[in-house]
């Protein structure tokens, strides 16, 4: 056993480690092909290679959109070559046929014996015996000898190997396949398109060993079923594009917290006696400057790393025009109303589709949006959240069995369910709080022991009770938030928490605003790779989305609420903007186009996360804490992390 098969694994953690760990392979049935790019991510770091392989996670970031551009660069036919007679013997050199240069050599007939030299591209094999399946951008074939050609975005780094170990690595795998398939190969070559260099790389014993071991490991992880722990103030960190998905500065908090456990096991990279990490510099990947290292809080607590972006620059698409219809024109969505232009948005600068009523969406709009991942929500004419459509539901199965697993075990839902209720409570306090003319201590008093009582509910019925009696409570003190002048006209005050139809006007914009944010939690769930329909708070009822509704209970005050008293306060919307029906009080089409405005600029905001001290938007806030939630099923993290201000 080599040192790093001995090396130990973390057991899968949390209450449903049993639905995780993966079932051994059947006696005799053949192991996974691990691809020769997961050799590569397992030795950068063997989080990344579980993220990308085992729960096919993706996000591009700069990195990879350029990596992408440059590999189908590669993957472009071109005409085969011929031997360059002028060539002195030795390792052919390609760069300038990469760069497009074709040769000029003169027609020279090869030996009748040699068969002449060509290029092939996009090469895929595999290998049962060694356990590895490559795709390999270029093979050089002349003389009887191959030589693949794997490309890399950036510049060669300035090591003496020529590459760092991963590339190396993935270069070696695919020349061990290559050799298994009978060919001759002797080394392989790297080529660096920002500088457009071809660097020779040789296939020494030490990289041979360390390719093999990294197959091991590999399987290994796959086969444990646990996903390995994010690594500790690293820089790799810095360029990863999964790094919102992996969050590990936060994740490594919130389990630093509750560590029971001795610290995780050195990580394959770490056991590669000859590839030191703290020798490698400042920028040992090539990945620019780094973050500066973060410094002490006053509070003796460390600052985390931003999450980058803090907030989407991207901006979502209303249509609430009944009778309009959004089309594709180029790179354009155009929203047309009998035949006449009402708005263009840039397929790039948006960030959703919301179409509320009679809006038609043409198939060739829906295929763009849905190639880009962008979300099209679909909501009645009243602003009711019917539904969504999307490109592909997330392919992390284990995160799906994990959420299913824990929302069949009471003891589980309980415990999340009464941190959402307490949050929930404590948030509506902190709101009342700080926007009461004269703010009431007997209702803030009883919202604190409501809260209180919440995280001792020993069953979801006892916890329906008391967030309904903190909703009572916190809902009679509502108007006390409203400004004199808006609490001059009696009709618009809130007479209680009214619903289906609303029956007053603040009560018919809270509504609205709450179809808002479940359309949005909803989103941020998904997105995650959760379910949204399986709550553990909310049960599972005719397709509503509970995850969303239950995560949305702390959000309520701090966004919804928030919006809809702005919205009051500052005169946005007014009496005016209602019209009372024997079936309720109904919205002008004027208010809903403010309020979904002023929701928005809301999402928009940069607030201070409590627990991670970054300044991100809310609209990512949610995002992080669905994945937060994630890591909770999955047995990474013990606790789900509130979001409460203070
Ligand atoms: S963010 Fe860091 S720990 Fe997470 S996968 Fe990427 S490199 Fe690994």
């Amino acid at each position: 056993m080599t040192s790093t098969e001995s090396a130990a694994l973390a057991e899968p953690a949390g209450p449903h480690a049993k639905y995780l760990r993966r079932r051994s392979l059947e006696p005799g049935a053949p192991p996974a092909l691990v691809p020769a790019r997961m050799l590569n991510e397992v030795t950068y770091c063997e989080r990344l290679m579980y993220l990308e392989w085992v729960q096919s996670e993706f996000e591009d970031n700069e990195f990879t959109v350029e990596g992408r551009a440059v590999h189908r660069r590669a993957d472009q036919p071109r005409p085969l070559k011929k031997a360059d007679p002028k060539r002195p013997p030795g390792p052919p050199d390609r760069a300038a046929a990469d760069q497009g240069e074709e040769d000029e050599g003169e027609d020279e007939a090869p030996p009748p014996s040699t068969p002449p030299p060509y290029t092939a591209r996009a090469v895929w094999l595999s290998s049962e015996r060694l356990g590895i399946t490559a795709k390999i951008d270029v093979v050089d074939v002349e003389g009887g000898t191959v030589v693949p050609v794997e490309y890399k975005r950036g510049k060669r780094p300035s090591v003496p190997e020529g590459a760092y170990l991963p590339e190396r690595v993935q270069l070696c795998a695919q020349v061990l396949v290559l050799r298994d398939h009978g060919f001759r190969c002797e080394e392989g070559h790297l080529y660096f398109a920002a500088d457009r260099q071809r660097v020779p790389i040789a296939i020494d014993e030490p990289l041979v060993e360390a390719t093999l071991a990294a197959v091991v490991r590999a399987r290994a992880l796959v086969e444990l079923g646990a996903i390995p722990p994010p690594l500790a103030d690293s820089p790799k960190c810095n360029g990863c594009s999964l790094v919102a998905i992996c969050l590990p500065d936060e994740v490594n908090l919130l389990r630093d917290g509750a560590r029971e456990e001795p610290p995780a096991p050195p990580t394959f990279m770490e056991q590669l006696e000859h590839h030191d990490v703290e020798e490698l510099g400042d920028d040992p990947w090539g990945l620019g400057p780094l973050q500066p290292a973060p410094e002490p809080r006053e509070d003796g607590d460390r600052e985390l790393r931003r999450l980058h972006p803090a907030r989407d620059d991207r901006v979502p698409l209303y249509v609430k025009e009944q009778g309009a219809y959004v089309g594709l024109k180029g790179e354009r969505l155009e929203v047309r109303r009998k035949d006449q232009r009402v708005v263009e948005a840039r397929l790039s600068n948006t960030s959703q589709v919301c179409l509320f009523g009679n809006v038609q969406l043409t198939t060739q709009a829906l295929r763009a949006l849905l190639e880009r991942g962008i979300p099209v929500s679909f909501f009645s004419l009243g602003g009711w959240f019917i539904g969504r459509a999307v490109a592909h539901d997330s392919r992390n199965v284990e995160l799906r069995v994990a959420q299913h697993a824990a929302a069949s075990d009471p003891a589980l839902c309980l415990r999340l369910a009464r941190g959402f209720v307490q949050s929930k409570i404590l948030n509506s306090r902190t709101l009342l709080r700080r926007n009461s003319r004269e703010p009431n201590a007997v209702a803030l008093g009883e919202l604190n022991q409501l809260a209180r009582k919440a995280l001792e509910a020993e069953e979801l019925a006892s916890l329906l009770g008391i967030e309904g009696t903190a909703a009572r409570t916190y809902f009679g003190q509502f108007n006390s938030m409203l400004t004199e002048r808006a609490r001059v006209d009696e009709q618009l005050l809130l007479a209680g928490r009214n619903r289906r139809p609303p029956r007053d006007p603040l009560n018919a914009m809270l509504s609205y605003t709450y179809s808002l944010l479940s359309k949005d939690l909803t989103l941020a769930v998904v997105t995650a790779g959760l379910d949204p329909l399986l709550g553990f708070y909310h049960q599972p009822r005719f397709g509503r989305p509970a995850l969303a509704l239950d995560l949305m209970e702390e959000f309520r005050p701090l966004i919804a609420d928030s919006v809809v008293l702005g919205a009051v306060n500052n005169e946005i919307v007014g009496r005016r903007d209602f019209v009372e029906t024997a079936a309720g009080v109904n919205m002008s089409a004027t208010a809903r186009r403010d309020l979904a405005l002023a929701y928005e600029r809301r999402m928009d905001q940069l607030v201070t996360h409590p627990i991670f001290g970054y300044r991100i938007s809310y609209r990512r806030v949610l995002e992080v804490q669905a994945r937060l939630l994630g890591r909770v099923l999955t047995g990474e993290i013990t606790e789900y992390p509130p979001f409460r201000t203070r």
